[in-house]
């Protein structure tokens, strides 16, 4: 699809019907096109229905990642990945609560459940999640005093994953950002694709919210739309190729 459009432009109306039928087999020369990458946020079983920190029907959004794959230029994930006693964890706060805020290191935390610890169960992939199209799994929240919801660099900005300088090498332009949760880590990585210079998209029906307080999603998508993050459905991606 990016490609079509990319193409649309430049050779006009009447070039462009011809063009359609061919843009999902086209390969142009690298450099002279948009590239895209699909990056799959945190599909681990602790965010899936009956995990430590579940999202109410996360498990529906695998199959339409799966589905999605194919679409891109690039297909990477990530893969939230804490030492046991995180600092997000309320359990490493005698006293507090989860869903409580409290500061760490000087920065904002809500304090969640045990999650995503290190080799335990939680913190694997889902198994129905296609592993054969992703190049690369990107770890993050590894470090115990800050936790990292974005994909790319922690909540102060200071530790980065490695992946804008992947994508950059890759000449990626465009990323789709699917997976789990909406209103913390898929949201996160949005902004900072965005922040970074990437075109940015969320399709709404490939993430499932936390909503820790009523409402959440519907507020994360505006805040995503002022951002200047696209909001789409992955419809818009399959249309025509299934
Ligand atoms: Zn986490």
């Amino acid at each position: 699809m990016t490609r079509c459009l990319a193409r649309l432009a430049c050779v006009g109306l009447l070039a462009c019907v011809s063009l359609l039928s061919a843009c999902s087999t086209v390969d142009t020369t690298p450099g002279s096109e948009q590239r895209s990458a699909l990056i799959i946020v945190d599909v681990q079983y602790d965010f899936l229905p009956g995990g430590a920190l579940a999202t109410a029907g996360g498990d529906a959004v695998i199959g339409i990642i799966n589905a999605l794959q194919p679409q891109f230029d690039l297909v990477v994930a990530t893969q939230d990945w804490h030492p046991p006693g995180h600092g997000s964890f309320a359990s490493s706060h005698p006293g507090h609560r989860v869903g409580e805020v409290i500061e760490l290191q000087g920065l904002r935390q809500v304090l969640w459940p045990d999650h995503a610890v290190q080799h335990s169960h939680g913190a694997q992939l889902a198994a129905g999640l296609d592993r054969q199209p992703i190049a690369r799994v990107f770890r993050k929240g590894q470090n115990p005093n800050v936790d990292s919801y974005s994909g790319f660099f922690d909540n102060g900005q200071r530790g980065d994953t490695g992946l804008q300088a992947y994508l950059a090498a890759r000449g990626i332009t465009r990323v789709v950002v699917v997976g789990l949760a909406l209103d913390y880590c898929v949201k996160y990585t949005a902004l900072d694709a965005r922040r970074i210079g990437l075109h940015a998209t969320v399709l709404t029906d490939a993430t499932r919210a936390v909503n820790l307080a009523p409402g959440d999603a519907e507020q994360t998508l505006r805040e995503l739309r002022q951002a200047g993050v696209s909001i789409g459905r992955s419809a818009d991606y399959l249309d025509g190729v299934r």
